[in-house]
């Protein structure tokens, strides 16, 4: 049985007759085997191991001297073996797959990534190297010559290179799962990029105002213009991450003219072309427009496999609303009220006043419990529990019998809704 040294030794060597390979290339195709040993260090010494078997088989017999100078010229190295018999040294030829550049490649690329990386603050990285460069079209095409299948490829040593010494210089660490930044590497003209991921924050907004939309107003027209968005508020939280794009992903939405109390409202903010990852998140909260109406809390960085989880996270939702009848209301019309939006189910179709930018469907929503005050006979208190996503306003005046049933509908009269402040938030 041949050992794995000799079929190594004797692979090389046809390898070797035909083309010129550096160090780190022969290395890097029987990288399978030792560990912990550079591919330049397994390259020498199959360098070495080939030579001295050559010199073996010349000493025998004076035929294999041929041979013996094909390698030779093909390894630069020991050129004073083949001089010892024929008086002519040796040639180094360039190596065949990285055309002896590899070591100034590593450099110059090093060079490149460390100055993109002055540019951006981040904790964690992973390099990437395209795809189909020359240099890998040849290693490719040798390792198919010769049926190799002990090799590592170019692209695989250049990440790990790379890798070590940005870590060893820049004190950050390769993550693979999740990396803050990615180094895409361009072999072919040694181009090097790094782009961020996003950073998506999770927040809560409490509105104190009743003209706040969340973000931008629709009408064309700057009569009526709210004074200020939840958008405005947090657009400036660009600047501690020097971010060059925004958006909020809404976790639903209110009206502009409807308060959010209490907890707030969850909402996830997602920063892009982030060249600071390493903001502190208390840091952030000062960065918002100041203003008395709305408040921003952040409370987590969260990664983008959860988003989606997040956002679609069923919620309960306890309103205020103050209402108006037309007609006059008794105690027994409260007590009616708060009997029948027991645990009722609401059919609602989409309000007409939204008719024109979302699509006519109907919905089921729950309603769990109304409490009711009276405080006189034309105005109502209420708390209603309710899942998230019922219309509220709609619930109250049936909306031309599209909601029902309302609560309109129960106590025989219009109702007008003066107020509705969103009051808490139960995430399920
Ligand atoms: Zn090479």
């Amino acid at each position: 049985m041949n050992s794995l040294g000799s079929e190594i030794i004797s692979k090389s060597i046809n390898i070797l007759r035909k083309y010129p390979l550096c160090s780190r290339c022969l290395g890097r195709l029987f990288a399978k085997y030792g560990l912990g040993v550079s591919n330049v260090t397994r390259g020498n010494a199959i360098k070495t191991l080939a030579l001295m078997e050559l010199h073996r088989l010349v000493m025998s017999d004076i035929k294999n001297l041929t041979l013996l100078k094909d390698v030779s010229d093909n390894v630069g190295i020991m050129p004073q073996l083949v001089s010892k018999y024929s008086g002519v040294s040796t040639s180094k030829h360039k190596c065949y797959i990285c055309s002896s550049r590899i070591e100034d490649i590593i450099v110059e690329l090093l060079d490149r990534v460390i100055s993109e990386f002055s540019k951006f603050k981040v904790n964690t990285f992973v390099v990437s190297i395209r795809k189909g460069s020359e240099i890998e079209k040849r290693e490719l095409e040798l390792i198919s010559e010769f049926n190799l299948d002990s090799w590592e490829s170019i692209r695989r040593e250049l990440k790990r290179e790379l890798g070590k010494k940005v870590k060893s210089l820049l004190g950050i660490e390769p993550d693979f799962k999740h990396p803050e930044a990615l180094v895409s590497v361009d072999l072919d003209t040694l181009n090097v990029k790094v782009v961020t991921t996003p950073t998506y924050i999770l927040c809560r907004y409490v509105k104190l105002g009743r003209k706040s939309p969340q973000s931008g107003w629709v009408s064309n027209s700057e009569a009526g213009k709210p004074p200020l968005t939840i958008e405005e508020v947090l657009n400036p939280i660009t600047k501690p991450f020097n971010a060059e794009e925004f958006e909020i992903h809404s976790l639903g939405k209110e009206d502009y003219d409807v308060r959010v109390l209490g907890n707030g409202r969850p909402t996830i903010v997602e920063l892009r072309k982030v060249k600071d990852k390493s903001v502190n998140l208390n840091e952030v909260g000062k960065s918002v427009l100041p203003n008395e109406y709305i408040r921003v809390l952040f409370d987590k960085y969260i990664e983008r496999k959860n988003l989606r989880t997040i956002k679609s996270r069923k919620s309960l939702k306890i309103y205020r609303l103050l209402i108006l009848s037309k007609n006059p209301l008794k105690v027994d019309d409260v007590e009616k009220l708060m009997n029948e939006f027991s645990d009722r189910i609401v059919r609602q179709r989409t309000p007409t006043r939204i008719l024109r930018r979302r699509k006519d469907m109907e919905v089921t929503k729950k309603v769990y419990d109304v409490k009711v005050r009276l405080i006189d006979d034309y105005i109502l208190e209420m708390l209603i529990k309710c899942d998230g996503g019922l219309y509220v306003k709609e619930l109250v005046h049936g909306d031309y019998g599209r909601t029902s049933p309302s609560f309109s509908e129960i106590l025989n009269s219009e109702l007008i809704v003066l107020e509705v402040d969103l009051i808490h938030i139960f995430q399920t």
